[in-house]
């Protein structure tokens, strides 16, 4: 039975997390986690309900949430299966509305809110099929995958012929992939103990306790005063011993040339990859930097600010980054999301996605997960980010067992909060905002 879409709200949803500096880095001082929420209705009766998320720091989430708003008549009235027979085409529709698409077009606050929308939608496929995320993509075939997917602007660096033969040279291996994923999980890495604002001691007691728990990546926020950087890492190194392997995050603060200065100095503590050294726009600058620090042993990793499938095509032809860190609310959801693992695979570029924030780390694992069962079918240098800040608030939070995603079991897309968490966070009239 066809189920019709009814109505869609949007929910402005913010936690306080700059009282204490959960967050902190050398762009983003003091980020009130929030999200903007898409909640899809239907007329089936039977309950079930789209649950899908885009990610701000606090202010202007308020915009997300009207952008939800003015991209709901797209849908409202519409038939799941209809959408989900050529979703694709339907991605289109929604992404290339003649009238939206010039606030746009595929970036800024327009295309995070086409993300809330199309992740309920994809929440609410996988619900309707019983299955995670994860499952009910890894259960599709090749040419269903492709179907999902708008490879416009797109072809000169993937064509769908190309795509559907990656996923067709995997088909085989999926089941084993699948299997070792429900054994083992998915390999992890914490950003928990770097956050620049925390103290050096802060710093090394995060550093010990994580230690103990399994993991073996750890992140460090740079970009701040160059002494301090080389300070921290140096205290990292000494807690994380040679073995683990250090990450540095410099979102976005550096010029080019002040960039491979910086990490020229910073090479003494082996970082594994810099991530976003420069403007997340500067495609060129980041080629530059990527073959200064490259002799140096360090990748250049970027990808969370990248607003669409044609920014990150670029980044690859043009050799700019190491490791792919795709959002999975800041591409425009699911559909543009596979778009960019199947390119970061053809151009043979590990994918090592952005998480963290409110409901990122619930999302994304699933796209990671899906990822290695039947795009990339490997896990060498392939490490999925995990920071431990406000899971507490969701029906169907991360599990995490010795420093890797277990697969989430129920269906959907794991983006439900709880009511109360809901009604508590609610901006501005939530009772955690009122004290
Ligand atoms: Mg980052």
């Amino acid at each position: 039975m066809a189920r019709t879409i009814t109505k869609i709200t949007a929910h402005d949803v913010r936690f306080p997390t700059s009282r204490q500096l959960d967050g902190s880095d050398a762009m983003n001082q003091a980020p009130d986690y929030s999200a903007a929420f898409a909640l899809i209705e239907t007329d089936a009766g039977d309950g079930l309900a789209g649950h899908g998320l885009t990610f701000t720091i606090g202010r202007g989430n308020e915009i997300c949430v009207k952008a939800i708003e003015s991209l709901a008549p797209l849908v409202i009235g519409r038939t799941l299966e209809d959408i989900t027979a050529e979703m694709g085409k339907f991605w289109r529709r929604l992404a290339g509305d003649s009238q939206l698409r010039w606030i746009g077009p595929e970036k800024g606050a327009i295309h995070l809110a086409t993300a809330a929308i199309v992740n309920a939608l994809w929440d609410l496929w996988a619900k309707v099929a019983g299955k995670p995320l994860w499952k009910l993509l890894a259960d599709m075939t090749p040419t269903e995958i492709v179907r999902a997917i708008d490879f416009r602007h797109i072809t000169d660096a993937l064509t769908p012929d190309e795509a559907r033969a990656i996923l067709e040279a995997n088909a085989p291996g999926k089941a084993v992939r699948e299997r070792e994923m429900r054994e083992r999980g998915f390999p992890a890495y914490t950003t928990s103990a770097g956050w620049l604002g925390y103290s050096d001691d802060r710093l090394r007691t995060l550093c010990r306790e994580a230690i103990a728990h399994g993991w073996t990546h750890f992140k460090q926020k740079v970009g701040g005063d160059i002494e301090d950087d080389l300070r921290r890492a140096r205290l990292l190194r000494e807690e994380i011993g040679a073995e683990r392997r250090l990450m540095m995050d410099a979102n976005q603060v550096w010029e080019v040339d002040e960039a491979i200065a910086n990490m020229r100095r910073l090479a003494a503590f082996k970082p594994w990859w810099i991530e976003e050294p420069l403007s997340p726009d500067d495609i060129l600058g980041h080629a530059r930097v990527a073959e200064a620090v490259r002799p140096l042993g360090i990748g250049v990793a970027t990808g969370e600010h990248c607003h669409n499938r044609i920014v990150f095509k670029q980044f690859l032809q043009a050799h700019a980054l190491d490791f792919c860190q795709v959002d999975a609310a800041r591409l425009g959801g699911v559909n543009e999301v596979l778009a960019v693992l199947l390119m970061a695979k053809k151009f043979g570029v590990p994918v090592c996605p952005h998480a963290g924030g409110v409901g990122l780390c619930e999302l994304v694992q699933h796209l990671s997960i899906f990822d290695y069962i039947a795009v990339s079918a490997s896990l060498e240098n392939r490490v999925l980010e995990y920071v431990d800040h406000l899971h507490e608030h969701f029906v169907d939070p991360v599990v995490i067992r010795d420093g890797r995603y277990m697969p989430p079991e129920n269906p959907g897309f794991s983006a439900a909060l709880k009511p109360a968490s809901l009604a508590a966070y609610s901006y501005p009239a939530g009772s955690a905002w009122r004290s």
